[in-house]
């Protein structure tokens, strides 16, 4: 395999440095009321981190948008709900290395960052006690190495598109080494916040991997989506490689028909297969986003009856122990 990065550009860096990381600061963008302000919780544990072009979609002075409801800290975050845990996928069960889970037959994920484009408050992993201190995948790679029954490696995160293209073309480069692991996939939310974050070096970063490489993105809502973020993403397509939409049904997000057809609707049109609809995964201060799985089975009814069949994700939960994800809830 051979890389020629031509100097990274910082400019996805830069927009990044600009995320509203203070609530004040982003209650003041919003034009909140002060009855909406006293909504908000004002020292989160899981900070706010929200890029400004994404902030801009959220309609002002509004805290039931959609957008402002994945975004920012609620006071409802506060509520203890039993059964909602700080590792509702018992991800440290499945650690085998300090950046490394190995939950399912034939793949395995690397963790190689905890940074993320933006902060998503129903995140499951916002208690993971990720190992930041060091760069360095030696033992990750020596596990998959050694697993020859591993045919995929997972990044993910965090956002595997925080790290830079010399460290993701480092880490592909290894991976590109091992002759057993077949397919790489990314798992990626970044794009939705700062879509600069494809620009050519990323893209020639991607083509010159030699592994069949996957691009999950995770999209809830169409209003999330844009021309630019659509042209991006349509650049990583162009390479033959496959891309994908991983949603999570959140209550006062996506949890009614017509947001789901129109989200399902918008991935199709643009070569974006919907590919799982996550129940949530019961994070400690999430409760408040919790749909039942009867109601996304009507849901989904409803997309399959308009749709055709490849527009329609599968309905899943995660549960931990299980050899795959649990998909008897789809139809
Ligand atoms: S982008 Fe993904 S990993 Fe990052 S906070 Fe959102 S859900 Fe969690």
């Amino acid at each position: 395999m051979s890389f020629s990065l031509r100097t990274p550009t910082s400019r996805w860096r830069q927009i990044q440095k600009e995320n509203f990381t203070q609530v004040r600061d982003l209650a003041d963008f919003l034009e909140l009321s002060e009855e909406n302000r006293a909504q908000l919780l004002n020292a989160p544990k899981f900070i706010l981190n929200l890029p400004h072009r994404l902030a801009s979609k959220i309609a002002k002075n509004d805290i039931n948008d959609p957008l402002f409801r994945q975004f920012v800290p609620l006071i409802a975050e506060q509520e203890k709900k039993e059964g909602f845990v700080t590792d509702p996928v018992c991800d440290t069960d499945f650690r085998k290395e300090k950046k490394l889970l190995h939950k399912y037959h034939g793949r395995a994920l690397l963790l190689p960052t905890s940074a993320c484009a933006m902060h998503c408050r129903y995140c499951f992993r916002q208690n993971f006690p990720y190992e930041t201190g060091t760069s360095d995948l030696t033992r990750e790679l020596a596990y998959l190495k050694k697993h020859t029954d591993l045919r995929e490696v997972i990044l993910s995160g965090g956002d595997p598109l925080s790290l830079n293209d010399a460290a993701l073309m480092q880490y592909l480069h290894a991976i590109d080494e091992i002759p057993h692991i077949r397919r790489i996939r990314f798992h990626t939310r970044f794009p939705i916040g700062i879509p600069e974050r494809i620009d050519n070096s990323f893209l020639e970063l991607l083509s010159g991997c030699q592994k069949q490489i996957y691009f999950v993105i995770h999209c809830n809502h169409a209003r999330e989506l844009d021309e630019d973020i659509l042209s991006a993403l349509r650049k990583v397509g162009q390479l033959g490689i496959p891309l994908l939409n991983s949603s999570v049904l959140l209550k006062g997000v996506n949890d009614n028909e017509e947001t789901l057809l129109q989200l399902c609707e918008t991935l199709i049109d643009a070569g974006i297969m919907p590919y799982y609809l996550n129940l949530l995964d019961p994070v400690e201060g999430s409760a408040h986003f919790d749909v039942p799985a009867a109601r996304g089975r009507e849901l989904l009814q409803y997309v399959q009856e308009r749709l055709s069949g490849y527009g329609v994700p599968h309905l899943v939960r995660e549960e931990p122990g299980a050899s795959s994800k649990t998909r008897n809830l789809s139809f």
